[in-house]
């Protein structure tokens, strides 16, 4: 769904993009590996059900399921939707269809792609076979997608003992989710006044709290924060932890502080990197300014100010 938002509001493309390292397991090592092979595994259940995507663990007794069976690269479309306008990184470039597809001597479906000319040649029950990717990794991308074929089904499965040469242990998933983001009317004005170097918090009219940054309502008291109150520059670091993990693309050197900060005014703390300091001698009280950003927008860090530490009862509901 598209909402457009006044145009007085803010908004922004927002990208949220990180490589997912994950270990695999015997019985997930088993599947991608086979596929790499062109070779299809499940998992035997205590009951017998035959489950592909193999799971390591009985979804309904939690018993640890070692059985592997291969089952056939062909199957039977048991629901699908039409996805007329593929996305970046999606199965295929061109319109096609997401199906659930029952291979051959499994008892569950596997969510994949299915390429087909429109919505109309695609149908609950449809017999379709794998498409293999040219080049296979060990990854279910190894199925480049399904494709329709004429056949008939098949209820054969035979054991598998899994292993291979050179077996896949790891796989990088790629995340990313991007969107318009928009921070909404209280955030608007809020970054608006950040341009003009003010930090501008809301009251909640009722329990007087100064909301910064502003959410546009009080979660307390459940109404909206209308009064405008102008906080800060300068604040309290009210706890603090140190960075010892370098964040891939964030040009900062570790260890550095991450702290929250109470503004003067502010009737909670926000967060902020803490810089002209050594990392160590960072503190609880530490009374900070900020430093803003080249472009003025955003502070970019807070700095001492070199005011004696606040004391800790002016701060402690603040934490
Ligand atoms: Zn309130």
């Amino acid at each position: 769904m598209k909402a457009t938002p006044p145009p007085e509001i803010l908004q922004a493309p927002l990208v949220v993009e990180f490589p997912f390292t994950r270990s695999l397991g015997p019985v997930q090592s088993a599947f991608l590996t086979g596929l790499r092979e062109r070779t299809v595994l499940g998992v035997r259940t205590e009951t017998g059900e035959i489950l592909v995507p193999p799971v390591e663990y009985d979804p309904a007794t939690a018993a640890e399921l070692r059985d592997l069976v291969e089952v056939g690269v062909t199957g039977t479309v048991t629901t699908w939707a039409w996805n007329p306008e593929p996305r970046r990184g999606q199965p295929l470039a061109t319109p096609f269809a997401w199906v659930l597809v029952r291979l051959d001597g499994a008892d569950t479906a596997v969510l994949h792609a299915l390429d087909a000319p429109g919505p109309e040649a695609v149908r609950t029950g449809l017999r379709v076979r794998i498409r293999w990717a040219a080049e296979r990794s060990g990854a279910i991308t190894d199925i480049a997608c399904f494709e329709p074929y004429d056949s008939d089904p098949v209820v054969e499965h035979r054991p598998h003992d899994g292993l291979f040469a050179d077996s896949v242990t790891g796989i990088v998933a790629p995340a990313r989710l991007d969107y318009t983001y928009s921070p909404g009317a209280a955030q608007t004005r809020y970054l608006r006044g950040l341009a003009e170097r003010r930090t501008v918090g809301e009251r909640c009219p009722s329990c007087t709290k100064v909301y910064v940054p502003p959410r546009g309502a009080c979660p307390t008291c459940g109404i909206a924060t209308t009064d405008r109150v102008e906080v800060g520059p300068a604040g309290t670091v009210t706890t603090f932890c140190i960075v010892n993990i370098k964040a891939k693309n964030a040009d900062i050197d570790v260890p550095y502080v991450y702290a929250h900060i109470a503004l003067d005014g502010a009737g909670l703390a926000l967060h902020g990197r803490i810089g002209g300091i050594p990392y160590d001698q960072v503190r609880m009280g530490l009374r900070v300014e900020p430093v803003w950003s080249e472009d003025g927008r955003y502070p970019d860090h807070y700095r001492p100010t070199g005011e004696p530490d606040a004391d800790y009862d002016t701060y402690k509901e603040l934490l």
